[in-house]
């Protein structure tokens, strides 16, 4: 029997969408997060983010936006913790839906201009944008962020294809350790992913917390950026790209 294919949902909103009155979903702890950015953009990122995992996930579970709880949880301070170091206090990691929403996940990424949530029914999901931003180091930022096997295909490259490739690199990385729970706290160079200018795959993982199985795909957001999907299944995905009208009928409930 083959099992129908998940249809994990993407969402990606401008941060020109970001309405004040979207903070009133927000609970206590989000809020207080979002008073604490110096920067508006930074603010606009943060409300969208929240506003948008609550407003998704209620409409799913047939709830108000404020039910909707979030336990966080991180994998890489478990592993701190069995080898005998100390969690980080400041409650962090992946955010896991509880009460009414429980059931489902979630994962969230923004740079730029975007954000982007994908929701999905019980099956970890990770996503990741990022920014093509050419003024950075990005020799040294490849070598503590790309793994051996990636810097190699990385370096053969030529200059004018680096810059993008890096970020692609980097944003299904990424995605995978964060559908783990590990996130960028478990190393970005534990994972070895396809060079950029391929077909999305992981390659490799080393260092434990591997998932059994894992999907990959990029995401589209035009060309100065980079974004990738991660889903932990075996089962064939087939992922749902809201259009921009859902996204601002969703934002508008
Ligand atoms: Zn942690």
């Amino acid at each position: 029997m083959t099992l129908p294919p998940l249809a994990p949902e993407v969402w990606w909103a401008h941060t020109s969408s970001a309405a004040d009155r979207l903070s009133d979903l927000l609970d206590e702890r989000e809020r207080a997060r979002g008073d604490r950015f110096l920067h508006r953009a930074d603010r606009d990122r943060h409300l969208l983010a929240r506003a948008m995992s609550r407003l998704a996930l209620a409409e799913r579970a047939g709830c108000d936006p404020r039910e909707v709880a979030f336990e966080l949880r991180c994998r890489s301070c478990d592993e701190k913790e069995r080898a005998g170091a100390e969690r980080d206090a400041e409650p962090h990691g992946k955010p896991h839906p509880t009460g009414p929403a429980g059931g489902w996940e979630i994962s969230v990424s923004h740079s730029g201009e975007w954000v982007v949530l994908v929701v999905s029914e019980g099956v970890p999901v990770g996503v990741d944008v990022e920014r093509v931003s050419a003024s950075r180091d990005l020799g040294g930022l490849a070598a503590y962020t790309l793994s051996d096997t990636e810097r190699e295909a990385w370096e053969g490259l030529s200059e004018a294809e680096r810059t993008g490739a890096f970020f692609g690199y980097w944003a299904r990385k990424e995605a995978l350790l964060k559908a783990t729970g590990l996130g960028l706290a478990g190393g970005l160079r534990r994972v070895t992913v396809s060079p950029p200018h391929t077909g999305a795959r992981l390659l490799e993982w080393t260092g434990g917390g591997d998932p059994e199985a894992a999907w990959l795909t990029d995401l589209d957001r035009g060309e100065e950026y980079r974004a990738a999907l991660a889903v932990l299944t075996d089962r064939p995905v087939e992922p749902v790209l809201h259009p921009p009208s859902a996204v601002r009928d969703l934002l508008r409930r």
